[in-house]
């Protein structure tokens, strides 16, 4: 009687000091080992406190002196520090008598709790990342953030739910806690469902046989249009979040089904998923809202964060290009992958030399299936190419792949990290043409992902070192030498020697560009020294050399307006309104004077080169090109 009024008081100052601490307290005697039980862990959306919600994380009796508690520095696909722990505060960690533990904070992510044996659980607020991309705080990419609003909620659980080292292993219970009137998607199984006395708040309990699975099944909560259909046995669930109800789950189901469709057909025999989750989160115009547009991939899902200001067909478009890539990661590195990843270690992880295949080879299928499958006509094939061939030649062309694959974190690879989109997408296209000219059009790069898919899969991870020699012994010598002279080694592509064998050919042309941007490359960026925007040592359009710019001009104003790297966002959209007889005034910073610079807009061309058909290409150059584009 008296331990249960102990008990009470105990319990009363408990809730003093932290809220939301729920769940009695346990009995040290009958709490089962560390290893024996589930972690508990538990989320509720239903009290938002000051934009956080609280956590609390229950883990069995541990047998050690301290443990360490986390959460992730880094998440699998990011490739970029995420600091996930830097969201968190208020961390509270009791024992099994109730009182709080002297916690010990290590960085931004470790809680080191001491007195372990007597250690029942902790519990912890969680801010949000979306609402404050735009403030001074580092904030991970937005399909790997958090957000907490009264109608919406994306929980990529990793940054919710943290683990103690010694046991990510272990399997997690998860009680998410909402109101009943919530929709929710996520794609953990529901062991149970409680309702609260008058049913306004539902709690569900998702089980997770690993922290790796609380990692890798993100959900959303709230206002959500939601649209399910099959491709083929696959069950897809798309779930969009549209603020302004601007676009539809319906609206876009079609897209994505013709897509996956071909995306299934593609991939052949290839085992995939049986249910596959999509998260539309679209950002509304607003200084809170994400600016971090693109996805992030998981097992059997990914997060897509994207402007709702969008028009349908654009939408459609990006959604094409963003979600294959994603679905494409079910090849690699999902079920094909080092022990880096298969092992990640969330808070000083090592990086495999192979983000050639992940990203790159990913985002050539990508980019290859949609003319494969007759979604694309060759020519606009063809420019995408193009495009990568251009942009990869503004990052450093010379640099080993390998190494900057395995030192993605640091300078000056981590800059370079955008061109596994680029140049890495073009080293999957000249392994695929390599392998279907020397197959004589039998395999090609995806089969051989199928074949290497099949000896490793998801559970049996390759030995990173050891890759390029047992891709060479699967292939052909001439694969083996591209990976080493290209890949592993520094010397840049000559993609002629790739475009001849398939009769295509890069001819000049000029095109018409933005009068700040071509393609997806604005000819401005940003100089933090200066914190304004500076020309790019690039080739800059006609309009931009009749005005009298230079490259390496800092833009002070332009039509009288003063422009930092604050505002400078303001000006592409603004110029994309002006004519051609627009006359526009604009004054840069040119060494150590100003310089006023005005004339018309006019029609901004730029000389290219353009990748087309050649005419008179050989019967053996169209035979190939017809095995590789399948048209
Ligand atoms: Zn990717």
């Amino acid at each position: 009687m008296r331990r249960l009024l102990y008990l009470l008081t105990i319990l009363v100052i408990v809730v003093g000091c932290s809220p939301k601490m729920g769940g009695n307290i346990e009995n040290k005697n009958q709490e089962p080992a560390a290893k024996q039980k589930p972690i508990a862990s538990s989320i509720d959306l239903t009290e938002v406190n000051n934009d956080r919600v609280w956590v609390q994380v229950d883990p069995g009796k541990f047998d050690a002196d301290s443990v360490i508690f986390r959460l992730p520095r880094v998440v699998q696909g990011t490739y970029s520090v995420s600091d996930f722990g830097s969201f968190t505060d208020s961390l509270v960690a009791y024992n099994y008598d109730g009182e709080p533990l002297n916690v010990k904070k290590e960085g931004a992510n470790t809680w080191i709790i001491p007195d372990a044996s007597n250690f029942d659980k902790l519990g912890y607020y969680v801010n949000d990342t979306f609402d404050i991309e735009n403030t001074d705080k580092k904030t991970p990419f937005s399909p790997s953030g958090t957000n907490i609003k009264e109608d919406n909620f994306v929980l990529n659980l990793h940054g919710f739910v943290g683990y103690f080292e010694t046991l990510q292993d272990q399997e997690y219970r998860l009680d998410l806690t909402a109101p009943a009137d919530f929709k929710r998607t996520a794609a953990l199984p529901v062991v149970s469902t409680t309702y609260n006395s008058d049913s306004t708040e539902v709690t569900n309990t998702y089980a997770a046989e690993r922290y790796f699975q609380i990692t890798d099944n993100p959900m959303m909560y709230g206002k959500l249009d939601v649209a399910e259909f099959q491709v083929d046995d696959m069950q897809i669930v798309l779930s969009v979040y549209s603020p302004n109800e601007k676009h539809s789950a319906s609206a876009i189901q079609k897209t994505i089904k013709s897509m996956m469709d071909a995306q299934k057909d593609y991939l052949g025999e290839l085992k995939t998923t049986d249910r596959y989750d999509i998260y539309l989160y679209l950002a509304p115009r607003a200084k809170t809202a994400p600016t971090g547009f693109g996805a992030l991939e998981h097992h059997t899902s990914t997060v897509v964060v994207m402007p709702e200001a969008m028009q349908a067909q654009r939408l459609n478009q990006s959604m094409t290009d963003v979600v294959s890539h994603e679905f494409f990661h079910i090849v690699t590195p999902l079920n094909v992958h080092s022990e880096d990843v298969h092992y990640f270690d969330y808070n000083a992880p090592s990086f495999s030399k192979h983000l050639w295949m992940y990203e790159g080879v990913t985002e050539y299928f990508a980019s290859h299936f949609q003319v494969y499958e007759g979604l694309q006509s060759k020519q606009a094939f063809y420019n995408k190419i193009n495009g990568k061939i251009e942009s990869s030649l503004n990052m450093n062309d010379s640099m080993s792949f390998t190494k900057m694959s395995e030192n993605v974190l640091e300078e000056p690879y981590a800059s370079n990290y955008y061109n596994v989109y680029q140049k890495g997408a073009l080293i999957g296209m000249c392994i695929d043409i390599l392998m279907r000219e020397e197959s004589n059009g039998q395999r090609s790069m995806i089969s051989l992902m199928t074949e290497l898919s099949q000896k490793y899969g998801t559970e049996k991870p390759f030995t990173d070192d050891k890759l390029i020699s047992e891709i060479t012994e699967m292939t052909y010598p001439s694969v083996g030498d591209f990976l080493k002279t290209h890949v592993a080694g520094n010397t840049p592509i000559n993609y002629s020697d790739f475009f001849s064998k398939v009769g295509l050919q890069r001819v000049k042309d000029s095109t018409k560009t933005s009068l700040f941007i071509k393609d997806r490359t604005p000819f401005l960026k940003g100089n933090d020294e200066t914190g304004r925007a500076e020309f790019r040592d690039m080739e800059l359009n006609s309009s931009l050399k009749e005005l009298g710019v230079q490259p390496g001009d800092i833009i002070k104003t332009v039509n009288g307006t003063d422009y930092t790297l604050q505002n400078i966002r303001q000006l592409i959209p603004q110029s994309m309104q002006w004519s051609p007889d627009t006359e526009i005034e604009m004054v840069v910073i040119r060494g150590e004077e100003e310089v006023t610079l005005s004339g018309k807009v006019g029609t901004p061309m730029v000389e290219t080169l353009k990748l087309t058909e050649v005419e008179d290409a050989s019967e053996e150059q169209v035979t190939l090109r017809k095995q590789w584009l399948g048209q």
